[in-house]
C-alpha cells in the first residue's frame, strides 16, 4: 500500500491555526441516526431559523430561478439592491450583498483590519466577530456584558490607538438582550469617525414594534457606519445565503473590493427579491414569534428556570447551576427529539439557547424540559 506522505502540518499563519471552527446547530438527519430517532418527529430549535418556513413567493421564485442556474449569477446583484434600495430608501450603490450577513461581517475585518489593528465586540456577543478578527489575525478586545447584554459605556472606554472596527449585534445573539434607539445613537456620536461599526440587525424584524429605530437615517448620519441585515433569520432564507451591507459609498467600495466573486448565488438572489414582496409573510413570522416567546417564557416561569426575556427569535434560558448543565440537558432533550443549541462556546455551560418554534414545536421542548426534570 501507498504510503500516505502525512507530514507534521505547519500550514498558515499561526492566528489562523488557532481559529476555532463555527459549529452549527446538528442537523435533524444527524440527530436521527445518533438516537435512533424519525426524522419527523425530531423538532430543531438550534439555529433561529423561521419556524414557517420562507415565502411561497420566495420558493417559487427559486424554482423558477432553477433553469437559469447554469449562468453564474449577476455578481452586482442588479435587482436585488435595485429593489432593497426601494425599500430602504438608500442609493443602490450603498448596498453589499453577501452570502449571508456574516459574510459582510468577515468582509468588514478583510477591509478595515490587519494584524496591527484591534477589533472589539461584547462578550456573549455573535461568535462570527470572533472569527472574521482573528481570520485576519488583529488583537481582540472583548468588553465585559451589562446584565448579558452590551455595555456601550465600557466599549467607549476600551477604545485604544488599535482599534478600527467595532461590532454591535441588536437584538443580540445568543442572549436576545437589545439596545434602546437613544444609547445606540449616543455610542455612534462617541466613536471617533475613523473607526468603523458595524451595527447587526440579523434579528431586527423581530423587535417590538415600540423599540424600532429607523438605523438607515444613522446610515445618512455617520460615514463609519454598516448596517448589515441577512434573509436568513425572519425570512426564512438560511440555507440560500443572503444577507446584505448598508454603509455610505467610501466604505461600500472598500467592502465590495474583498468580496468574493459572485459570493450571492442566483437562487439567493432570486429568493430574496421575492421575499421581500411578501410583508404578510414578515408580519405572520413576527406574530408566531411573539406568541412562542410568551409561549416559552411562561413554562421557564412555571419550572423555576430563569431566562433573559429577548427580543430576537429565540430565547437564552439557565438549565442549572453547574457548568456540566448545558450538556447534559442537551443531550436528555435530544434523545427526546428536541434539538437546542449549548453555548458553552460562548462562555455560557450553565445556559441553553432555545429557538422559538411553532406552538407545537414549543410544546414538545416544554414537555422534554420537563420530562427531563429540569429544575424541579
Ligand atoms: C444568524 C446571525 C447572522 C446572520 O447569519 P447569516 O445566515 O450569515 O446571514 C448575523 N448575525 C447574528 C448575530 C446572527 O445571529
Amino acid at each position: 500500500m501507498q504510503q500516505n506522505n502525512v507530514q507534521q502540518a505547519h500550514w498558515g499563519t499561526d492566528y489562523v491555526r488557532s481559529i476555532s471552527p463555527y459549529v452549527g446547530g446538528k442537523p435533524i438527519a444527524e440527530v436521527a441516526r445518533q438516537f435512533g430517532l424519525q426524522p419527523e418527529r425530531i423538532v430543531k430549535l438550534a439555529s433561529n431559523e423561521n419556524p414557517l418556513g420562507m415565502s411561497p413567493r420566495a420558493r417559487d421564485a427559486v424554482l423558477a430561478a432553477m433553469s437559469d442556474s447554469t449562468r453564474y449569477p449577476d455578481n452586482d446583484g442588479y435587482a436585488l439592491k435595485q429593489a432593497l434600495a426601494q425599500k430602504l430608501g438608500v442609493p443602490a450603490a450603498w448596498i453589499t450583498l453577501g452570502h449571508g450577513s456574516s459574510d459582510l461581517l468577515e468582509m468588514a475585518a478583510r477591509a478595515l483590519l490587519t494584524d496591527a489593528d484591534a477589533g472589539m465586540y461584547a462578550r456573549y456577543s455573535f461568535i462570527v466577530y470572533t472569527q472574521a478578527v482573528q481570520g485576519v489575525g488583529a488583537t481582540h478586545q472583548v468588553v465585559p456584558d451589562r446584565d448579558f447584554g452590551h455595555d456601550l459605556p465600557a466599549m467607549l472606554a476600551a477604545i485604544t490607538p488599535q482599534t478600527k472596527l467595532i461590532y454591535v449585534a441588536n437584538p443580540n445573539n445568543p442572549t436576545g438582550t437589545f439596545l434602546e434607539a437613544d444609547a445606540l445613537l449616543s455610542f455612534l456620536r462617541q466613536v471617533p469617525p475613523h473607526i468603523a461599526v458595524v451595527l447587526d440587525e440579523a434579528y431586527g424584524e423581530y423587535t417590538e414594534p415600540g423599540l424600532r429605530y429607523d438605523s438607515m437615517q444613522w446610515v445618512r448620519e455617520f460615514p463609519n457606519l454598516i448596517v448589515s441585515r441577512t434573509f436568513s433569520k425572519a425570512y426564512g432564507l438560511a440555507g440560500l445565503r443572503i444577507g446584505y451591507g448598508v454603509s455610505q459609498p467610501p466604505l461600500t467600495d472598500v467592502l465590495n473590493r474583498v468580496r468574493s466573486a459572485f459570493n450571492t448565488s442566483s437562487l439567493g438572489q432570486a429568493a430574496a427579491l421575492a421575499a421581500l414582496d411578501d410583508q404578510d409573510f414578515i408580519d405572520q413570522a413576527y406574530t408566531v414569534n411573539r406568541a412562542g416567546h410568551a409561549q416559552l417564557a411562561a413554562a421557564f416561569d412555571a419550572l423555576g428556570l430563569h431566562y433573559i426575556p429577548s427580543q430576537g427569535n429565540f430565547i437564552l434560558v439557565k438549565v442549572g447551576d453547574d457548568d456540566g448543565a448545558g450538556a447534559r440537558v442537551n443531550l436528555a432533550l435530544l434523545q427526546r427529539g428536541v434539538i437546542a443549541r449549548p453555548v458553552d462556546n460562548y462562555g455560557l455551560p450553565q445556559w441553553l439557547r432555545i429557538s422559538i418554534g411553532t406552538e407545537a414545536e414549543n410544546a414538545a421542548c416544554i414537555a422534554a424540559l420537563r420530562a427531563h426534570d429540569v429544575g424541579g
